[in-house]
């Protein structure tokens, strides 16, 4: 393989090879746009770096200078030249941008020879000696790891020296200064002379770059934005004659993307400096002018960046993040790839791109990166703020949206102090959290946790609830009795303000202002161009009337999975919950009348039987009452459209206090509980006494919250709303169970038909997510009216692994060994997940062939999952009703891309 092409010889489309600059330098340069000359070493060289234990190909340097030859053809000037020197830049760039992790060196070939060479051609000592220092600077810190502040020093104290401010006004006296210093710093860090040979410095240089694609922070960008060695492997280094935007007044440099990014409005927007090189805009050293005041200050120019602009994106059909240098009046471009955009700005340019007759509206539904979408529905972080806090630090983003508020690190403080004051923003901080500790996130404004990765707990109920949730701080450490966390050094106490970024994983310290969420108009435009190509049908996973109705104004047709025991996780709501669970177990108490002989006993247990019933039926009712209002209220927010309600399925213990709270608890009543909390330990609870064999045990449970859908039926049936329910019962893996259920429901149904002389047409149906299910799924279909997977439960039950456990203990160490690529429960795996959902479908088709079919579970709103549920004919996909817009854009790609 050739180990190096120059711009104009390579294939741009092999990003792979190329690196995604380098593919763009050549298709600009194919495209005649005005590119310095340069060539890309490729990244088989960066492998074969690696494999020759960090040692360059022995003939690559070779190759570097036969290309260097042919730069100074085209451009007429010398390497190592005292009169006309030759000055490159060496960069960085792998298949996959990754801004800001590997490094770039400017002004290469710089001695104190050519030095003095740039200064005789240009006639400009001091732009020769700026151009000097940087070069210096920027070696230093790239190839021998010298600290930037080392350097900043130096250069601080010489302007204070001069009495400037400015970079740019440093005379040539001061710059020279500058550099002996800068030599003298690399002296003292390596031992030896800073290396004056342009060939050496670019060998070093070159060295460094593939360096830095192992370097700490690169391999750590890779692994949170999961970039595989299928994405990006290596890095390709690109070897460019450098441009100057240092050469005066008459100079520039910039960064402009091609529409704005932020609202997709189609004008440039960006930044630019006068008199500068391209890293003090990218490193924000000097604060850039809006680029719109180039077109006064220098107007050809700006011309010629708009043409290029609108050029750029035609060609690729694509918003362009695009890099320029003004070297004198005169025009370069240094860099163009696809821009990245807030979700806003790629909706309101699909739609644009439609209209402008650029693309088809399948293409502009194609190219929206489904899973961004998102963010439209939540506040996201102001990013012209945050660069003046604080970071504490950074875990894994599991929920997205950015919250602000104070640190609590209890649960009851947390509710007791927003119940004192409804407006005070919270932000609770824990190890990790359980379904007891769920009062606290209803006040609370984000979730922050130490531990846990993205389906902890904290992280699935944040994500339901639609609020912001950073887990897995492993640097973060919760001090609860002292009601405070540190990391990195630094302390936040209960009350101090933190901000968390759920999009990116992020933690700071204080309060960083944030952007409320805006709906672009173009949204109901995307949405119905998404209907008419989509098959699969898109619900919500929706436990409250609120939840219900978000959910119908993002476009959800119906409910996929009404979690009935979420309703009783608001504080009120779970005592009556858990007083029904503390009610005690009258079936016992009647197996010891059974068998008791005495008279006096058996009328006392007769009357506590009694009592106890009647206390259990008074909360029972108390319930029903209160999810019948739940359903009503549900069931009307989703007019016209199908609510599957689930029946209760965790296990009773659940709801009961943690030892924790039991501790702080009066003696009497500790003993109480202590006794229902052991009675209803499990050693496997998530296999254990839950879902249906709750309802056949308990089947005075079930039959309460059948009667409340009924109830609430009825009671819009004769407002004349059209209620659509139906039931689905949970954990089922045999038709013996369900046909137990069913029973249930033909009772409570008859019951009420007289009640109300009303026929219900309330479809009875069972989720599949017991093995066994999915493979009897014919003989379900005989009693069930629909299907819904529940793949969460699946996967743990395919996998045999326990959710929880697999995400703390070895699901890292899984991906990082390659032995899984992506966590199954985040995506359906397709090959044994998948394949025992096609035996349920096909089964089950084979005895009710339009039986309806969705899925409902996390992976209902993940974009590759959504693909596999169309390829599989499922109904329906339900998800979270913050991932409606992903789903329903997803579905509609998913549908495209099968075309
Ligand atoms: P990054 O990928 O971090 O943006 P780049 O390789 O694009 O790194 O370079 C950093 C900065 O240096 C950019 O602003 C770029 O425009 C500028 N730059 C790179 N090469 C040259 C060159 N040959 N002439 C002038 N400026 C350059
Ligand atoms: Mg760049
Ligand atoms: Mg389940």
């Amino acid at each position: 393989m050739k180990p190096i092409y120059a711009f104009e010889d390579a294939d741009s489309k092999n990003r792979m090879l190329l690196g995604g600059k380098g593919a763009g330098l050549s298709e600009m340069t194919r495209m005649k746009l005005p590119v310095s000359p340069g060539f890309t070493i490729t990244t088989e060289v960066c492998n074969k770096y690696y494999e020759n234990k960090e040692r360059l190909p022995k003939n690559l340097m070779v190759e570097v200078s036969k290309n260097i030859s042919k730069i100074e053809k085209k451009t007429g000037k010398k390497w190592n030249s005292n009169t006309n020197p030759l000055l490159v830049s060496v960069r960085s760039g792998a298949a996959k941008s990754m801004p800001g992790m590997m490094d770039t060196i400017l002004n290469l070939g710089l001695n104190d020879q050519t030095v003095i060479g740039l200064t005789k051609k240009t006639n400009n000592p001091r732009f020769a000696w700026d151009s000097y220092r940087r070069f210096i600077q920027l070696f230093g810190k790239v190839v021998f790891g010298v600290k930037d502040t080392k350097f900043n020093n130096v250069l601080k104290a010489a302007k204070k020296k001069q009495g400037t401010e400015d970079d740019s006004e440093l005379d040539v006296d001061s710059l020279k200064h500058i550099v002996t210093k800068y030599k003298k710093i690399c002296k003292n860090h390596t031992k030896r002379k800073f290396p004056t040979r342009p060939n050496e410095q670019l060998q070093l240089a070159i060295e460094a770059v593939f360096k830095s694609w192992m370097g700490e922070r690169a391999v750590l960008y890779r692994e949170k934005n999961k970039i595989s060695k299928d994405i990006a492997n290596g890095t390709a280094v690109n070897v460019q004659t450098m441009v100057f935007g240092n050469m005066g007044n008459d100079s520039a440099t910039g960064v402009v993307f091609t529409r704005n990014e932020t609202d997709g409005t189609n004008e440039i927007s960006g930044d630019y400096l006068t008199n500068a090189q391209g890293e003090d805009v990218v490193a924000g050293a000097r604060t850039g002018k809006d680029i719109s005041k180039l077109r006064n200050e220098m107007p050809k120019s700006y011309d010629e960046l708009r043409k290029a602009c609108k050029k750029l994106e035609t060609h690729f059909r694509e918003v362009q993040d695009i890099e320029f240098t003004i070297e004198q009046g005169k025009f370069y471009l240094l860099q163009t790839r696809t821009a990245k955009m807030t979700a806003f700005a790629w909706c309101k340019t699909s739609v644009d791109f439609v209209k402008e007759k650029f693309v088809s509206k399948d293409k502009a539904l194609a190219r929206i990166p489904a899973e961004q979408l998102e963010e439209l529905l939540h506040p996201i972080i102001d990013k012209k703020e945050v660069k003046k806090f604080k970071s504490l630090t950074k875990g894994i983003n599991a929920a997205p949206g950015a919250a602000n508020g104070i640190a609590v690190f209890d649960v009851k403080r947390a509710v007791a102090m927003s119940d004192a004051n409804p407006k005070l923003k919270i932000i609770l901080v824990r190890d990790e959290t359980k379904p007891e500790d769920v009062p606290a996130f209803f006040p609370s404004k984000g979730i922050l946790t130490s531990e846990g990765g993205k389906s902890s707990h904290a992280a699935l109920v944040a994500r339901s609830m639609g609020k912001p949730c950073v887990v897995g701080c492993s640097e973060l450490k919760v001090d609860y009795e002292r009601k405070k966390c540190v990391a990195n050094g630094t302390t936040v106490r209960e009350g101090e303000s933190i901000t968390i970024d759920g999009s990116s994983g992020n933690v700071f310290v204080g309060e960083v202002p944030t952007i409320k969420p805006k709906i672009p108009i173009e949204w109901p435009i995307l949405l119905s161009w998404a209907q008419k190509v989509k098959r699969l049908g898109i619900r919500a996973n929706a436990d409250t009337p609120d939840d219900a109705k978000r959910a119908r104004k993002y476009g959800a047709e119906g409910i996929g999975l009404c979690r009935t025991e979420r309703m009783f996780n608001a504080a009120d709501r779970q005592r009556t919950f858990v007083e029904m669970i503390m009610a005690e177990d009258v079936g016992k108490l009647k197996e010891k009348l059974e068998t008791e002989e005495n008279k006096f006993e058996r009328k006392q247990l007769e009357s506590k039987i009694n009592l106890e019933e009647r206390k259990r039926r008074k909360v029972l009712e108390k319930l029903g009452r209160l999810m019948k209002n739940d359903f009503a209220q549900i069931l009307k927010a989703m007019e016209g459209y199908k609510v599957t309600i689930r029946l209760l399925d965790p296990p009773l213990h659940e709801f009961l206090p943690s030892s924790e709270k039991l501790r702080h608890m009066k003696p009497k009543k500790r003993k109480e509980f202590r006794q229902r909390v052991n009675e209803l330990k499990e050693v496997n609870p998530m296999m254990g006494h839950r879902g249906v064999r709750l309802g056949i045990t308990y089947p005075d449970i079930y039959e309460t919250q059948i009667r409340a859908v009924f109830d609430a039926t009825a009671k819009l049936v004769r407002k004349k709303i059209n209620a659509k329910p139906q039931i689905m019962i949970p954990q089922v893996g045999s038709i013996e169970e369900l046909n137990h259920i069913k029973s249930i429901y033909d009772n409570v149904k008859s019951d009420m038909e007289k009640k109300y002389k009303i026929k219900f047409k309330i479809n009875f149906g069972t989720m599949l997510e017991v093995v066994r299910a999915c493979l009897t799924s014919n003989e379900l279909a005989k009693t069930a009216e629909f299907f819904s997977f529940g793949t969460n439960d699946l996967t743990q039950a395919v996998f045999s692994f326990s959710r929880e456990d697999a995400e703390s203990k070895f699901l890292e160490e899984y991906k990082k060994k390659e032995i899984l690529e992506t966590s199954p429960f985040q995506s359906i795996d397709e090959s044994g997940v998948g394949d025992l959902m096609d035996i349920g479908i096909s089964r089950g088709r084979k005895i009710k062939s339009d039986l309806e079919i969705g899925i409902c579970g996390e992976h209902g709103g993940d974009p590759d999952s959504i693909k596999f549920c169309h390829t599989a004919d499922i109904s329906y996909v339900s998800a979270s009703p913050y991932r409606i817009p992903v789903a329903i854009i997803a579905a509609a790609q998913a549908a495209i891309s099968k075309k």
